[in-house]
């Protein structure tokens, strides 16, 4: 199979002039809005200015704000800061999703990145126009301006993300404004509207709701005075699926007992088919482990025509035998992301039984923690990892 490396990216420094300038261009900008809305709440004041008579228009704003139960004076007050904060939000947001970058949970980081003419885009669709160019085997670029975008080329954008973490988000149970660098603790912790399950689930109540209802269901749940017997089931249930889990690193340290180990540090390499439409694939440098060789290779979407049809994005792996067998090889083999990889996976323990007719792996699914990270190593240049391989002696 005739294969080329598929090279994206060029130099690893970045564009420090063009950061410079696009940062001082935004905020000049923001600039000029604060200013227009300073003019426009002056403007708004000196409309009542019979009522205030003729201050300063620095005392006339601080009477508007102390005089805020004036319903109508709170009405355009509201309006105003609206006014601000949606046109700064208008201007902060994502160019591709128009939304504005949302925070991980308890990361108070709201990464933009930015291309060469200072487009924003939030992390999670720069990653995504990263990764359907690689699956494309286009080069990716910046759906506002068509410049080529790249980790290299492109920049966070430190003011931005302050500026964004400033502007109130509303919180998805109870719609309030809150500063967006509470919203995530106020959701998780604090919401009164919060989703949760009853004190008692563990032993079997299956209620949910918000969270102010939840204590008034605990009182009258009738769980906790059901008798031993009828909570027993519950407690079966809830065993089984713990000794699915045990199952794994039982398995784990049994394979830790056997006699032929053996891991390697392998970097998985995009490269292009040669069909007649180049469809992409990963693969690793042979390398050696019980004294043959062997490589990896990994595909997206278990070979889908068009990954980039498709949100939802996994990535699946095989080993393949390259040496000639004249015994046949059982191996357990696991991966992992390794000293030098950063893919979040849940680890899981395959089996294959290595033979003259048999050199293959089955395929078998990276069970990557979403979609996302599934993107972001797509969007990589190469797939760093750590193969585990355990051989089994008959
Ligand atoms: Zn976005
Ligand atoms: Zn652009
Ligand atoms: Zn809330
Ligand atoms: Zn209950």
């Amino acid at each position: 199979m005739e294969s080329s490396v598929v090279v994206m990216d060029t130099n690893p420094t970045t564009n420090a002039i063009n950061s410079q300038t696009t940062a001082a261009n935004l905020m000049e900008r923001i600039e000029e809005i604060t200013e227009e809305i300073v003019s426009e709440m002056s403007d708004a004041i000196s409309d009542h200015s019979d009522r205030y008579g003729s201050q300063s228009p620095k005392k006339r704003l601080k009477t508007e704000a102390s005089i805020g139960d004036h319903s109508d004076d709170k009405h355009k007050h509201l309006v105003m800061k609206d006014k601000l904060e949606h046109r700064l939000g208008g201007i902060l947001c994502c160019a591709v999703c128009l939304d504005l970058p949302k925070s991980g949970i308890f990361q108070f980081c709201f990464i933009q990145i930015k291309c060469t003419n200072g487009h924003l885009m939030c992390a999670g669709c720069f990653t995504h126009l990263l990764a359907d160019a690689r699956l494309r085997d286009e080069t990716a670029t910046c759906p506002n301006c068509r410049c080529v975008i790249s980790r290299d080329l492109c920049s966070r954008n430190l003011a931005v993300e302050k500026a964004v973490c400033e502007l109130p988000g509303l919180c998805r149970f109870c719609s309030k404004e809150l500063p967006r660098v509470l919203l995530d603790k106020h959701q998780v912790d604090y919401c009164e509207e919060r989703i949760v399950r009853c004190t008692f689930a563990r032993i079997g109540c299956p209620w949910s709701g918000p969270f102010h209802e939840s204590g008034p269901h605990a009182e009258t749940c009738i769980h906790p005075n059901k008798s031993g017997r009828e909570v027993l089931d519950v407690l079966i249930g809830l065993d089984k699926e713990t000794i699915e889990e045990k199952k794994l690193y039982d398995s784990i340290f049994d394979l830790l007992s056997f006699e032929k180990i053996t891991f390697n540090d392998l970097q998985l390499k995009p490269y292009r088919t040669d069909e007649y439409i180049h469809k992409l694939y990963y693969e690793t440098s042979r390398f050696t482990a019980f004294n043959t060789q062997w490589v990896v290779k990994a595909r997206v979407n278990e070979d889908q025509r068009d990954p980039t049809q498709s949100c939802e994005r996994q990535l699946s792996y095989q080993i393949v035998l390259k040496s000639k067998l004249t015994t046949p090889m059982a191996i357990h083999y696991v991966i992992l992301k390794g000293p030098f990889g950063d893919m979040k996976l849940h680890p899981r323990l395959y089996k294959h039984e290595f033979n003259e007719s048999s050199n293959e792996s089955p395929f078998q699914v990276i069970s990557l923690h979403d979609s996302h990270e599934c993107n972001k190593l797509l969007a990589a240049k190469a797939i760093n990892f750590r193969l585990i391989m355990f051989q089994m002696q008959k």
